[in-house]
This record gives C-alpha cells, sequence and structure tokens, in this order.
C-alpha cells in the first residue's frame, strides 16, 4: 500500500516570527552544498494564530523536517505526534522530523549546551552555577546542567523573578533536583551571588544586536578572575557581557558554538549525515566574530 504522504522532498526549513535574522538557512544550506547533498532549507515567517495550518501545510507538502524559533518553541508540542524524552522534559521543540505524516519533536538546544560547556567540564562539575534569564533557553539550560554536570547549586536570576520561581518548581519535581535557587535581577542583591558562582550564564536576550551596549548587568566587580563565562547570545559575538566579564579576568564563551552544534543535530536527525562542522563554524564565525 502506498503511503498516504511522501517526505521526500528534501526540503527542510524554520518556523518562526518574525525570522529574517536566523542563521538557520545559512548554516544548513552551506552544510548541503558542502557535502553536495540535495536539500533546501528555507525560513517561514508564520503569523502567530497560524502554527496548526502551517503544520499541515508541511505534512500535506512532504516537507523533510523543520526547526522552530520563537514564539513557537513551546506551544508547538500539542500539535505533534511525539517529542523526545529530552524535549518533553524540557517542554520546549526546536527541531521537528517529519516522517511520512509524522511529526516528531527534538530539543538539540542541548547538544549545542553540552559542546560548548564539555571542554570546562572539570573547572565546573559539581560547584555552584547562575543563569540570568528564565526563557527557552534557560529552560534548556537547566536540563543540561542537571543531566551532565550535575552542579552542587543553580541560581536563576531574572527579570520577572515569577518565571524563575515558575522554573525551579517545575524542574525541581521533573528532575528531581532540589538545589535552584531564583533572585529577581537586582544588581545588588544578585553580585553576591555571581561572585560565589564558578559558572555565569546569560540566558536573556539582552545585548542582542541591535542594543550591543546593553548587558543584563553592568555593575563592576560582578565577574571574577578564572570564572566561566557563557552568554548564549551570538549576535554579536563579542557582547558587553562578555566584555565586562574578559575585563575582570573570566573566561569568555559566545553563542556560537551553540549554534552550530544545535544545528548540526539538527541536520544528522534530518539527513542522516554529519554536519561539516568546523567548515561551518569558520564560515558562521566570519560572519559573526569582527
Ligand atoms: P525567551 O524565551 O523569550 O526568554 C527571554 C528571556 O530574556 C527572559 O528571561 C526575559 O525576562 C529576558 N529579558 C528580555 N528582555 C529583558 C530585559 N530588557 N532585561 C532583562 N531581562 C530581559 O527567549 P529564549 O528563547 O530563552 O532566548 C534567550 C536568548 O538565548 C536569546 O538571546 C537567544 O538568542 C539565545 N539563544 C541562543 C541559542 C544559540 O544557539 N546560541 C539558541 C537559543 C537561544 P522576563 O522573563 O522578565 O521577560
Amino acid at each position: 500500500m502506498q503511503d498516504k504522504f511522501h517526505t521526500n522532498t528534501n526540503i527542510l526549513g524554520i518556523l518562526g516570527h518574525p525570522i529574517k535574522h536566523s542563521y538557520s538557512p545559512f548554516m544548513h544550506n552551506l552544510a548541503a552544498e558542502l557535502l553536495n547533498l540535495d536539500y533546501i532549507y528555507l525560513p517561514f515567517d508564520v503569523p502567530q494564530d497560524s502554527l496548526k495550518d502551517a503544520l499541515k501545510g508541511i505534512i500535506a507538502l512532504g516537507i523533510t523536517g523543520f526547526n522552530v524559533t520563537l514564539p513557537f518553541k513551546e506551544g508547538i508540542i500539542s500539535y505533534l505526534h511525539s517529542v523526545s524524552e529530552e524535549a518533553a522534559i524540557i517542554g520546549s521543540v526546536n527541531t521537528v522530523v517529519n516522517e511520512l505524516g509524522k511529526l516528531t519533536g527534538y530539543n538539540t538546544d542541548t547538544t549545542g549546551i553540552y559542546e560548548t560547556l564539555a571542554p570546562y567540564k572539570d573547572d565546573f562539575s559539581g560547584l555552584e552555577v547562575s543563569i540570568i534569564g528564565a526563557g527557552g533557553a534557560a529552560r534548556a539550560l537547566v536540563y543540561t546542567l542537571i543531566r551532565h554536570f550535575k552542579p552542587s547549586r543553580i541560581n536563576i536570576i531574572n527579570r520577572t523573578e515569577q518565571k524563575a520561581e515558575s522554573l525551579k518548581i517545575y524542574f525541581t519535581d521533573k528532575m528531581k533536583y532540589e538545589y535552584i535557587h531564583t533572585y529577581e535581577l537586582f544588581p545588588h542583591e544578585i553580585i553576591p551571588v555571581l561572585n560565589s558562582s564558578k559558572l555565569i550564564i546569560n540566558a536573556t536576550s539582552v545585548g542582542m544586536l541591535p542594543d550591543t551596549d546593553d548587558s543584563p548587568i553592568n555593575t563592576p566587580k560582578i565577574f571574577m578572575k578564572n570564572q566561566i563565562v557563557f552568554d548564549t547570545v551570538y549576535n554579536p559575538a563579542d557582547t558587553r557581557f562578555l566584555q565586562l566579564a574578559r575585563g575582570e579576568g573570566a573566561i569568555t564563551l559566545n553563542g556560537i558554538k551553540m549554534l552550530v552544534h544545535q544545528g548540526a543535530r539538527a541536520f544528522e536527525l534530518w539527513t542522516g549525515q554529519q554536519m561539516p562542522i568546523e567548515a561551518i563554524y569558520d564560515a558562521v564565525r566570519k560572519h559573526l566574530e569582527p
């Protein structure tokens, strides 16, 4: 019997709104070209209330797979046929595979986070970590940290403390991890919290283009020598947050490695092929690093 739906168009894409600043089309199209694969990756700007219709279209057209970004990463779950265990725990999907009309959701941000932090594992595993932000990126960070790096304590610091508190309640229950503490983003209160953290992560959108002079924290003496400071923002690559940290002797990591590795894992899920990571990493860095 012939399958009702086909998924051999070799069309990939990203659904979001707005979508024009995404680097994913550049990365995936370049990877396909370098590997001589017949895939094309397109940006789809989907109006906020049209997600369900867009998914019907994807199934009808046989689009092989796609990424999902704001504002759909959480809401899409209820429309999918299944989600990976990881994406179900995190409560957020950024990659979907279409197999003969059945949509499966994954979260590959965790791969990007793991690959960025793993080289520093010995420096911060088992120690205190602070995350600034409580949105989708923060959820993937909390999951990956608990799963792979077993911190002694995770501080979630957010402008809206209630959202940080919701994350704490959620992950305490889902992952049986009882060492999450929450704070409002008030510079004076959080300085001691940040000073005692071995790893500090910006998971807010503050500092992103065009507001490149902004930083979630501008106060001096928040960073310390040999602390590891990771900014999930990748455009610009060198944010004000990272510049401040480097000025105080911290080791700084930008969001490009996370971007490339989350893409590489998605590419593998869709095509079964390894993305040529070094070449893509170099190409993205050429665009984003001064
Ligand atoms: P999100 O779900 O919309 O969350 C945004 C977060 O930023 C919230 O915690 C929000 O605080 C905070 N925020 C926004 N404006 C702020 C301001 N003016 N002052 C203080 N806090 C503010 O977004 P997301 O998906 O988590 O993305 C967050 C960051 O992660 C973005 O910069 C994105 O580029 C980055 N990211 C990077 C990668 C990568 O591959 N490198 C992948 C995914 C995401 P409230 O709760 O108070 O609103």
